[in-house]
């Protein structure tokens, strides 16, 4: 595997990529990788080679108040788990490679960052949108691969590649999960040990919307209530949102229609986790997939 640091390299190398026709796949990450990136570097490999990863911790997305300076780096362990992938390409470029001295563009995405993450998190969407542009500009993939563990963020990505007319198809990964339903997350190394129990009181508030939904239940604020109950009913856990809301304008819905997402963030400590599930019509049913 190499290992580029400048974007000028990177962009040499795609550019040879690409006059060869070689399909060139991208994985953005942050690294302190774990399964859930490398089911997306998997899924790449299928569809594309060679096959770019990106490990770069945004300081843009990062709000005053988070944890930028304590995020976990572990290139080490990283570059070893994808050597062991066999991937062609690691772009770990330094920050002031990506945002040198003077730096003064941003990238928005108006509506659809305003709510649920956009709230809690001001500024987030609009640091990963301007990063993730940047990427692009420098690698120009032709498939990049999101998880959907971060599905408003997979969303406005979708929207950001369809105004700009970027030649990048967005691949949405499904969300890689611990044996007990916790979803893998670089953030779950900083919870204790009685966190890390407390931490699945998310799978299990998406378990029971699943299971009201398979009994017929359809009406939003009873399905909200029912997640909030079992997150509510957990010690150490508290909810920052837990809602339903439409797949295309992450507007909440009255009811279950077409294809939504119901979506939960809550503080573990000083931690912040966020899961989802995706629910979609099929006939007079709707199939909730975790
Ligand atoms: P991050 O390093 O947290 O920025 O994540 C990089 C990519 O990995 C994003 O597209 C995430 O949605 C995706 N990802 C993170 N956790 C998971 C997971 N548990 N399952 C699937 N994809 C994930």
């Amino acid at each position: 595997m190499e290992v580029i640091h400048t974007t000028a390299w990177m962009k040499q190398i795609a550019r040879d990529a690409r006059a060869k026709d070689r399909v060139l796949g991208l994985v953005p990450t942050m690294g302190a990788l774990h399964e859930g990136h490398l089911s997306l570097v998997r899924e790449a490999q299928k569809k594309c080679s060679p096959v770019v990863v990106s490990i770069f911790v945004n300081p843009k997305q990062f709000g005053p108040s988070e944890d930028f300076n304590k995020y976990p780096r572990t290139m080490d362990a990283d570059r070893a788990a994808l050597e062991n992938l066999r991937v062609e390409y690691l772009f770990a470029p330094p920050p002031e490679e990506i945002y040198p001295h003077g730096f003064r563009t941003a990238v928005i995405v108006d509506g659809l960052g305003d709510r649920l993450e956009g709230r809690s998190r001001p500024g987030h969407f609009r640091g990963v949108t301007t990063v993730v542009l940047k990427l692009f500009e420098i690698v120009q993939p032709r498939l990049a691969f999101f998880g959907r563990k971060d599905a408003q963020q997979a969303r406005i990505i979708r929207q950001m590649t369809s105004d700009l007319n970027l030649d990048t198809e967005i691949e949405i990964c499904p969300i890689v999960r611990e044996p007990d339903g916790l979803a893998f997350s670089s953030r779950n190394r900083y919870l204790s040990n009685t966190e890390r129990r407390a931490a699945t009181a998310l799978y299990r508030a998406l378990g029971s919307l699943r299971s009201e939904v398979i009994a017929g239940e359809r009406d939003s604020a009873r399905l909200v209530a029912s997640m909030r109950r079992v997150m509510d009913a957990e010690p150490g856990v508290a909810i920052d949102y837990a809602e339903i809301v439409d797949a295309d304008t992450f507007e909440p819905v009255m009811s279950l229609r077409k294809t939504c997402y119901a979506l939960v963030a809550a503080r573990i400590g000083s931690t912040r986790l966020i899961d989802n599930a995706l629910i979609e019509q099929s006939g007079e049913s709707f199939c909730v997939t975790l």
